[in-house]
């Protein structure tokens, strides 16, 4: 049986997902049975609306049986589910076999006739349980970090969306990596996770449905490129300038705005797609009339693509988000410059952008001294900051798995 370690000692066996599929062709002929089984097995977990073994009629009883203990169905071991927006988002609480919490957000569209586009479903997927990064204004990157996810535990979170999707006659269209965790600090397990949910006798998503968000992880902008030419780049900016970028995304200080763009520009320059800028907008703090004018300015001819999301007040922050009229003067400004620009409403307050935060309420309030300690520091900071200021220190994570401020 193969098995994977947990952090109690105990062995528990291999999910279905984190087989190669040679790996589970060997496991099929060393339970004895016939090769085409592989196939109906791959079906079951892949194409099917069952949720265990003996959901998978095709297999019969014994080879269920058998499959119940050598092989998970699922990398989770409790999932939860949480629908918002009249049904229209579901919220899916993750629970891993070490006990790490992380979450997944199906987000369904209705066709939009004047783009000549059809229904729309888009899950939004975790790369890790929590995040090292530490943006502050981010419910997982005040929670810290606790590990990697496999790619098997990329891909269950997918195999759920369409479960889902499929009791509703539904098709699953889309798939980002916008939940917890930065997925180019865990780029082998996320490129392995693409190729489950490329390959045809698994996930059978196209590549160009496949977006990876970024903080701005140079090396892996470039890997990337080279590697998985076909996915979609989004690059999480926020900030044209160094100082203020500093603060909102703390990489910053190991790969700066410069180093960020011209990675970004050699990305779409070597894969011919146009790159998606993410800007999650501070009131008071990066839409000032300076910074869009520096964001036009160091966007301007590159053909790209702006998604100017509000803030959603998820993490312990003196901020709120930026007011709606400034938002649109910014989308404004963009477009002027040549750029297309949407601005995410309720979705990414519902969904994508509050990624983190049922996780993060689960692990617990920070407590109250460490809450206003990080805000004192947040204040401070971003004086520094708007004065032009680099300053040297990230804001360590106030969470329970970060320790006080
Ligand atoms: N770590 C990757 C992917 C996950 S975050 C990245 O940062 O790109 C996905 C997107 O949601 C990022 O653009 C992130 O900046 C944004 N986001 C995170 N917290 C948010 C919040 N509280 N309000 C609005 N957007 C947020
Ligand atoms: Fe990590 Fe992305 Fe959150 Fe920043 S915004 S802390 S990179 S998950």
């Amino acid at each position: 049986m193969k098995e994977t370690a947990t952090p109690e000692g105990s062995r528990r066996p291999v999910s279905i997902s984190d087989l190669e599929v040679h790996q589970l062709s060997a496991l099929v002929r060393d339970l004895g049975a016939e090769p085409y089984r592989v196939t109906q097995i791959l079906d079951g977990a892949w194409r099917s609306v069952a949720t265990s073994w003996s959901g998978v009629t095709t297999l019969g009883k014994p080879l269920q049986e058998r499959l119940t203990t050598e092989i998970r169905f699922s990398a989770f071991d409790q999932v939860e589910r949480q629908e918002a927006e009249d049904g229209a988002t579901t919220k899916l609480l993750l629970t891993l076999a070490d006990g790490a919490k992380v979450e997944a957000v199906l987000m369904r569209s209705p066709a939009d006739p004047r783009r000549g586009s059809g229904p729309r479903a888009t899950v939004c997927v975790s790369s890790q349980a929590g995040c090292a990064v530490g943006c502050p204004f981010c419910a997982t990157g005040e929670l810290g970090f606790t590990r990697n996810l496999s790619a098997g535990e990329i891909q269950d979170q997918v195999r759920i969306a369409r479960q889902i999707l499929r009791t509703e006659s539904r098709e699953l269209t889309n798939v980002v990596y916008m939940g917890m965790g930065e997925p180019l600090q865990n780029i082998d397990a996320v490129f392995a996770s693409i190729d489950g949910l490329t390959d045809p006798a698994r996930g059978a998503i196209g590549q160009r449905r496949i977006t990876v968000s970024t903080s701005g992880v140079v090396p892996g902008i470039e890997r990337l490129a080279k590697q998985r030419p076909q996915i979609t780049l989004a690059i999480s900016l926020h900030a044209a300038r160094n100082p203020l970028r500093d603060l909102l995304v703390p990489l910053n200080r190991k790969w700066p705005v410069e180093a960020v763009i011209s990675a970004a520009a050699g990305h779409a320059r070597a894969t011919g797609r146009r790159t998606t800028y993410e800007v999650t907008m501070i009131d008071g703090i990066n839409d000032r009339p300076e910074d869009s004018a520096a964001l036009a300015s160091l966007l301007r001819g590159s053909g790209a693509h702006v998604n100017l999301i509000p803030m959603n007040a998820v993490a312990h922050t003196p901020w709120k988000e930026s007011a709606p009229e400034r938002i649109e003067q910014i989308a404004n400004e963009l477009r002027a410059a040549g750029l297309t620009v949407t601005v995410r409403r309720n979705r990414g307050r519902e969904a994508g952008a509050a990624c983190g935060q049922l996780a993060a309420e689960r692990a617990g309030a920070p407590t109250p001294i460490a809450v206003a300690r990080r805000r004192e520091l947040l204040v401070a900071a971003s004086v520094a900051a708007l004065q032009g200021q680099r300053t040297p220190q990230p804001i360590a994570p106030s969470g329970p798995l970060g320790g006080d401020a």
